[in-house]
């Protein structure tokens, strides 16, 4: 068997990690983790280490780890039937199936679903399927896209410029032009700490409808977010946010696409956060809980009045243009079905509501006091804790003492993963939906232990 400290070296020399600090990680000067297994909420990696995953990979293992069901169900599927295309009107039974249970569950105005692969790929195929609907509406003008800043919609060309957040710009020659970001529903970060939160709500709102008027609203062809903003931070909207950008959208003839690609099938403790926050998408974006991350899958849900035209568009000029070649791969798709039945066979979106709740209700008590940290939000099984030198001034760190990395480790140290969110010094939480009270109550003691480390 190899040992640990061979394969490090393999992956020194070999292997180009995303998001990480290239040069370091090639020097040996940060440490590689090499993840043997898992089960329910918990890792373990290569040195028999066990740790509490209270960030479900990349807040992707909704049901957990190590669901056999979803497992043989892939591995039936190989076996049957490892592979065939979806394109002129080719699918397969896991496909078609899971095509129904996605509509089953989407809001009821949904039409069709398209399947990619990546959350990325997803709305890379949400911005074609925007501007070709546009130009075949005779409006070749109406193509811009307003995104926030923090969003995070992915990291390719387009969806990298929807992502409002430096690092995916910079040194990239991103953001693309046809594309413009509006302010963050940040409520913590509002521009005057006297607004109310209806305040800031009317804030953003009055933002979005002068970025509008100012670009045309002629130019501009749709909205994207999340319903929670999820990299940026951990944020959910300010009261009232979702109904008043609504509304500004539908006066200006703008199609919203919810990014629910960390939201979708069940995180805030609804099937969908367009449930949650009585949104009314064009287009919704799915990835990460269609399979549980069992297999890679995402999809465009696509409503009735956009499916209309595209109907049309390809009346007119033949087939519609665009498809992978592992679109709806029957392997993704029948990990989908499985992943689905599980989630409600256990319950598991009713648990991630009821036990969300419990885990910021706890995370708020032990730590909100402590004068370092400037706010515990939260909504569904999403929760976060964001840190500030001074609360009083909501005076932030300066980026290069490192708080968010260090708590993260001194996190890890304790035998729990918190992600340091990329942006400001924030402990985010996304654990699995089947998360118990007992392994909540450890993360919120690892978390005050880690902050007494850490901050004193
Ligand atoms: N959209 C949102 C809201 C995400 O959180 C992510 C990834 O975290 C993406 C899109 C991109 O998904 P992927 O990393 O699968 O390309």
């Amino acid at each position: 068997m190899l040992t640990n400290d061979q394969l490090a070296q393999w992956d020194r020399e070999n292997f180009f990690h995303p998001s990480t600090h290239l040069a370091q990680h090639a020097r040996g000067e940060t440490p590689t983790r090499i993840i043997k297994t898992a089960n329910g909420c918990h890792i373990e990696d290569r040195d028999g280490r066990k740790l509490l995953d209270a960030f479900a990979g990349l807040y992707c293992v909704n049901v957990g780890y190590g669901r056999q069901d979803i497992a043989e169900a892939i591995a039936d599927q190989a076996r049957e039937l490892a592979y065939y295309h979806a394109y002129v009107g080719h699918g397969t039974e896991a496909s078609v199936t899971l095509s129904k249970m996605v509509l089953d569950r989407a809001p009821d105005h949904m039409s069709k679903v398209y399947f990619g692969l990546s959350g990325s790929d997803a709305n890379e195929t949400n911005i074609k399927l925007v501007w070709y609907y546009n130009n075949i509406l005779g409006r070749p003008e109406k193509k811009k896209i307003i995104s926030r800043w923090r969003g995070y919609h992915g990291s390719g060309l387009m969806t990298g410029s929807l992502t409002g957040l430096g690092l995916f710009h910079a040194k990239f020659d991103l953001p693309l032009e046809q594309v413009i970001h509006t302010e963050a529903p940040y409520y913590f970060r509002r521009p005057d700490v006297n607004m109310t939160e209806e305040q800031f709500t009317a804030h953003c709102a009055a933002e979005l409808e002068a970025l509008i008027e100012r670009e045309g609203a002629d130019t501009i062809a749709a909205f994207i977010g999340e319903p929670v903003m999820g990299t940026g931070g951990i944020v959910p909207p300010p009261a009232g946010y979702w109904a008043a950008i609504q509304a500004v959208l539908e006066k200006h003839d703008i199609l919203l696409i919810a990014d629910e690609v960390v939201t979708g099938f069940g995180r805030l403790g609804s099937m969908f956060g367009s449930h949650h926050y009585d949104l009314k998408p064009d287009l919704i974006t799915i990835a990460k809980g269609l399979t549980s991350a069992y297999a890679p899958l995402s999809g465009s849900i696509i409503s009735d009045r956009m499916w209309k035209v595209l109907e049309q568009g390809t009346d007119e000029n033949g087939p519609i243009g665009h498809g992978w070649t592992y679109s709806a791969h029957p392997i993704g798709a029948a990990a989908g079905v499985a992943n689905l039945k599980l989630l409600d066979e256990l319950n598991l979106v009713q648990n991630a509501g009821e036990m969300g709740a419990y885990l910021n209700a706890q995370m708020k008590a032990a730590v909100a006091d402590h004068p370092n940290v400037g706010e515990v939000r939260g909504e569904g099984m999403l929760c976060a804790v964001e840190f500030v030198a001074d609360r009083d001034s909501r005076t932030f760190y300066d980026p290069s003492q490192k708080i968010g990395p260090s708590l993260s480790a001194a996190m890890a140290s304790r035998g729990v993963i918190a992600r340091a969110m990329p942006q400001g010094d924030i402990l985010g939480y996304a654990p699995p939906f089947c998360l118990t009270k007992d392994e909540a109550d450890t993360i919120v003691a690892a978390t005050v232990d880690s902050i007494k480390e850490v901050l004193g």
